[in-house]
């Protein structure tokens, strides 16, 4: 194309909606054959709610989602957001805590009244060496099977209990993906919740290949895998998402990302539509084929 075409399409992007980073942005678009979606924040709307606590020990419901919301308080993940959320509604304060960390993709950690509480996933807890029992493992796989996210809290080295939250689907994700798929992309779904969750989310939304509990460097080393036989783009919202982003040949964001997401990607959605990825490319490929 052009530099007088591609700075047409480019400020046709603009009309639609599309940040687009540099002029030869809209090229690599166009000779896009697969197109990898991170599932919380991109293809849900990355508000999830808790909709269930379990304990397993003398710790009340009521407990819990405080212990859970007072060492959530300390990150911006949208889980952390939804758990927050939910001891506001109960009227829970917050507890005083220190040491506030948080593992990508894993979970997050913080000394409560001398105690170390632990929040995450199956795989955070084992990195601590904190066994699940059967019965704990079961309660949690009817969770996940029913497409929630579950989180372990274990208090000192015990597990305590578990919340599950649920979010829900962008509502153009399922017109998003088929319209891509129409127009001949390869559709992948990768994430780091867990794969009965991420199955659930691809079933609804006719995507066959998943990547599921990859960790943010896992997400770049699946984009570079797939790039020895594809040009790949990647759409993502979080900090996690970023080296993923880098990766691809192209990356996608939706306003209201993190901010490294947004420096990170050559399109950032400004309407925060998902389906605008489709339009990106049609005028890709009405950009370049008006020159040919
Ligand atoms: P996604 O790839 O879907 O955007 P993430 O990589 O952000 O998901 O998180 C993957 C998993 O790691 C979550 O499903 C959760 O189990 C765990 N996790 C990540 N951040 C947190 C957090 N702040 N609190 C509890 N668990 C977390
Ligand atoms: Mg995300």
């Amino acid at each position: 194309a052009t530099p007088t075409a591609i700075l047409v399409g480019t400020g046709i992007g603009a009309e639609k909606g599309l940040l687009i980073k540099g002029g030869d942005v809209l090229e690599t678009v166009h000779q896009l054959n697969a197109i990898v979606f991170d599932k919380t924040g991109t293809l849900t709307v990355g508000h999830p709610s808790v909709t269930d606590c379990l304990t397993f020990t003398s710790l009340n419901k009521q407990e819990l989602l405080q212990l859970a919301a007072t060492v959530e308080s300390g990150t911006n993940h949208p889980l952390a957001s939804a758990m927050v959320e939910a001891a506001q509604q109960q009227d829970l304060p917050l507890l005083k805590a220190q040491n506030f960390h948080t593992e990508g993709g894993l979970g997050v950690s913080a000394i409560i009244d001398k105690k170390t509480v632990l929040l995450g996933n199956q795989d955070w807890l084992s990195h601590h060496h904190i066994p699940l029992n059967h019965e704990i493992l079961f309660q949690g796989e009817l969770l996940t099977k029913a497409g929630k996210t579950v989180v372990y809290l274990a208090l000192d080295g015990e597990i305590q209990g578990m919340i599950a939250l649920k979010d829900s689907l962008r509502p153009d994700a399922q017109a998003t993906v088929l319209e891509l798929q129409k127009r001949g992309l390869e559709v992948i779904l990768v994430t780091g919740d867990h794969p009965q969750v991420a199955n659930a989310i691809a079933t609804q939304l006719g995507i066959n290949q998943v990547f599921a509990q990859i960790r943010p460097q896992g997400k770049a080393a699946i984009i570079q895998q797939l790039q020895q036989s594809k040009i790949v783009a990647m759409v993502g919202d979080g900090i996690n998402d970023a080296p993923a982003l880098a990766q691809a040949n192209l990356g996608i964001t939706l306003q209201g990302s993190t901010q490294v997401a947004i420096e990170t990607a050559d399109i950032v959605l400004m309407g925060n539509r998902l389906r605008d990825v489709v339009g990106a490319i049609d005028l890709s490929l009405a950009t370049f084929t008006k020159i040919r």
